[in-house]
């Protein structure tokens, strides 16, 4: 599958804001936004005319770095939640944060979302106790996710859980037995990724 190959230091710095793409490093002093927080580029330090427009577009660029997209799978990812009940910004922070990539790193069992992909994609996390190899799964309330025994991945996976400060309130995580469950669906005020997601649902119902 294609991946967005762009230096990751250099996306952090085009939007603005630690985006975490790098595990370890992002929370050390080489993290290159705390040392050039400016854009990258000759014109990085100049003064770039804010639109409404560039507000929105920075904002849907945002997210879909933070959770490793490219643009056709975020997209369709918005019209799946335009279809659904509810508030479409929300439902589409919702939709994104169940992908089981989004649910490894978020248990602590990778230290960044290319690396919980890259776990996945390789067999190594059973959900309710079966295989799955597909980072856009979507986990569903009380599913068990659990890092596969025998495992090759289990030291990185340890490593890991060693970076992780704290685990988002829907989940639970056991770093011992490298097990975590889905407590339920996450409500806005559970998600702690930075995104005004009104203005990415300004920009895609034009
Ligand atoms: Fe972003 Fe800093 Fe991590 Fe680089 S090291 S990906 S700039 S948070």
């Amino acid at each position: 599958m294609a991946r967005d190959l762009s230096p990751k230091c250099k996306q952090c710095r085009r939007e603005g804001t630690k985006l975490f793409l790098k595990g370890e490093r992002c929370l050390t002093e080489k993290c290159a936004f705390e040392r050039r927080s400016y854009p990258p580029g000759q014109h990085g330090r100049g003064r770039i005319k804010q639109s409404e427009y560039l507000l929105q577009l920075r904002e849907k660029q945002k997210a879909r770095r933070t959770y490793r997209l490219l643009e056709k799978q975020f997209r369709s990812y918005y019209e799946k939640a335009a279809r659904k009940s509810g508030v479409t910004g929300e439902n589409l922070l919702r939709i994104l944060e169940t992908r089981l990539d989004n649910v490894v790193y978020r248990l602590g069992f990778a230290a960044s979302r290319d690396q919980a992909r890259q776990l996945v994609r390789h067999g190594h996390f059973l959900v309710n106790g079966r295989r799955v190899n597909i980072p856009s799964y979507q986990v569903k309330t009380n599913d068990i996710v659990a890092l596969r025994t025998g495992s090759p991945a289990e030291p990185a996976v340890r490593e890991a859980t060693d970076l992780t400060a704290s685990v988002a309130a829907w989940l639970q995580a056991d770093h011992d037995g490298l097990t975590g469950k889905i407590l339920k669906l996450p409500d806005r005020a559970e998600i702690d990724t930075a995104v005004q997601e009104s203005l990415i649902v300004e920009l895609y119902s034009k």
